[in-house]
């Protein structure tokens, strides 16, 4: 039995010498689906671009022959973002996507999943502030992770004047009383972009564009956060941190 499948390539990862198992984000219904693609890692084999990690490819499946699992028969590559191989930011942010989406697994519904990774997907032939990028994606984690910080004005009394701080345990912005009068330790322009990327939306990703030295900042202390409060730990932090 033969079915047809489209999506993105997400994992590969290699089994035995010369075969990956592959695995897919449906295109059109965004579900995980695996299968095994033989002989790719040989110099040889027909199938081994399509298997390219982040590319978008239609894939003919044989799912009876071997014990039930998927066995890929041929692939084509239908898209792929340009610059993929010379850019190693692109494949840094799409190395978090897909390793975001997979570790959180059900805390994503099918389509929140198509609509991050196909958003992002999207956003890198066009975007190039990527440090943004990055910020933005670790916030939608933290939606679905369920521990979205707050953003609209203090986290303990609410007011939405006097803003001095961003307190990560609190889960948002502290004001000056609420700092209990201390000196701030952020400035106006961390607390501005703090906002900006909690508020943003895929849809406006490019309206604004966090300063290096703030995204630097923000993408450390995004990625503590989730460790400490989600228990989400992300192997793709270390390399982040080492561009960012
Ligand atoms: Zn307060």
């Amino acid at each position: 039995m033969e079915k047809l499948v489209q999506g993105y390539v997400i994992r590969v990862s290699p089994y035995q010498e010369n075969d990956c198992i592959i695995t897919l984000l449906l295109k059109d219904s965004g579900d995980f689906l695996s299968f095994k693609a033989r002989g790719i890692l040989k110099s040889t084999s027909k199938n081994a671009p399509s298997c390219q990690l982040y590319t978008l490819g239609e894939y003919l499946l044989d799912y009876k022959n071997d014990n039930g699992n998927n066995v890929l028969k041929t692939g084509v590559i239908l898209d792929r973002i340009t610059d993929i191989y010379e850019k190693m930011e692109i494949n840094l942010v799409l190395g978090l996507v897909c390793e975001g989406i997979l570790k959180i697994d059900d805390g994503m519904d099918s389509q929140e999943r198509l609509d991050l990774y196909g958003g992002i997907y999207d956003l890198l032939k066009i975007k190039t502030n990527y440090g943004t990028m990055i910020l933005v994606i670790l916030k939608y984690f933290m939606l679905y992770c369920g521990v979205l910080l707050e953003a609209d004005g203090c986290v303990e009394c609410g007011r939405k004047n006097h803003l001095v701080d961003v307190s990560y345990q609190a889960g948002g912005y502290l004001c000056y009383d609420c700092n209990h009068h201390l000196d701030p330790k952020r400035n106006e322009l961390y607390l501005k972009n703090y906002r900006y990327v909690i508020k943003a939306e895929l849809n406006n990703i490019n309206d604004f564009e966090v300063p290096a030295t703030v995204a630097t900042t923000l993408i450390n202390e995004f990625f503590e956060y989730l460790e400490n409060s989600a228990g989400l730990r992300l192997k793709s932090r270390a390399v982040i941190g080492k561009i960012f």
